[in-house]
């Protein structure tokens, strides 16, 4: 993990250029965060972000996991534990390591080279960084032939558009049409720059149906009204993208009933993520998660009543 994060201060640790805490979380979870006391970094101090991915083989797919960017937040109780006792809280993060003042985020794209396609899920909230990861897995943007969305949060519909132009000009874009519907009807600043130019080319699917051969879309609604995960299977081998059904490593996956200040419907987000996390482990199935520490892969193992821990990938892929 060295060099992935560059400390400039407490409680802000910055990747991808000067990237601030504002342009990591949804627009909607900034309300809470506490007031930005440090200036920016000037220009020429910002770490150069080189860009990470790694890469599994599942059957016949190639599946590579590419760091988006990742930020320090404070208060992530405020977060990941709305209705947590705070003495719980506490005592979970210090058996987990981790200080309970402060929690580290990251994005992580996925991208799946199928027989016949290069499909790219979900699209961080910066091209530059983007690039740089595709460049890792010597892909360049234009060779991505579908853009695939979870859900439509700004930091996954980000990517999308690099200035004015599609970041991905030759792919075609497919989303879901509960998750459209919702923010056409409360349309974000990120919807109205980064989705609405491309919506005349691009495919609306229910949710519910294989939208690739070995690629197929499953309703996770609640974190957002659409929010749809993806499962892969090849050859037999099965592997579940599930964006942002859980959104921390330890809060949200040991105890996933906690409410989450990014879900849309925080009773129907910790249900789904209930039922997600449960499948996981009852299946045995490894899953990428897009707020997962990089590279973003592994498995779920039960951990006592309604309670599930996190087992990152190691050379089980190798
Ligand atoms: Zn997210």
């Amino acid at each position: 993990m060295a060099g992935l994060f560059k400390t400039t201060r407490r409680g802000t640790m910055l990747m991808g250029g000067a990237l601030p805490l504002a342009l990591v979380l949804p627009a909607h979870a900034q309300t809470a965060a506490p007031a930005q006391t440090a200036p920016a970094e000037p220009p020429g101090e910002a770490p150069v972000f080189v860009g990470r991915a790694n890469t599994i083989q599942l059957g016949g797919f190639e599946v590579t996991t590419l760091l988006g960017g990742a930020s320090m937040n404070d208060n992530p109780i405020e977060t990941f534990g709305l209705n947590a006792d705070p003495a719980e809280f506490e005592s979970l993060s210090a058996e987990n390591f981790i200080p309970a003042d402060r929690s580290g985020g990251s994005f992580t794209l996925t991208l799946v080279r199928t027989p016949d396609a290069l499909v790219l899920f979900d699209t961080g909230m910066v091209p530059a960084n983007n690039a740089a990861s595709l460049a890792q897995a010597g892909v360049k943007p234009e060779d991505v032939t579908h853009v695939v969305l979870t859900h439509m949060h700004p930091d996954h519909i980000g990517g999308l558009m690099d200035g004015e132009a599609p970041a991905f000009p030759k792919a075609e874009l497919i989303l879901p049409r509960p998750e459209n519907d919702h923010w056409a009807a409360n349309p974000s600043e990120a919807y109205t720059a980064k989705v609405v130019p491309l919506l005349d080319k691009a495919r609306q699917i229910e949710g519910t149906e294989e939208i690739l051969p070995g690629i197929r879309a499953e309703q996770a609604h609640g974190h957002t009204p659409g929010h749809t995960t993806y499962l892969l299977e090849s050859d037999g081998q099965r592997l579940l993208i599930t964006g942002d059904s859980f959104n921390h490593y330890v809060y949200s996956v040991q105890r996933p009933a906690w409410h989450v200040r990014f879900d849309v419907d925080k009773e129907q987000g910790a249900a789904t993520r209930q039922a997600v996390l449960a499948r996981l482990a009852e299946e045995k199935i490894p899953f990428i998660g897009y707020h997962m520490p990089f590279p973003a892969l592994g498995f779920v193992a039960p951990n006592g009543e309604g309670s599930y821990r996190f087992v990152p990938a190691t050379y089980q892929f190798g």
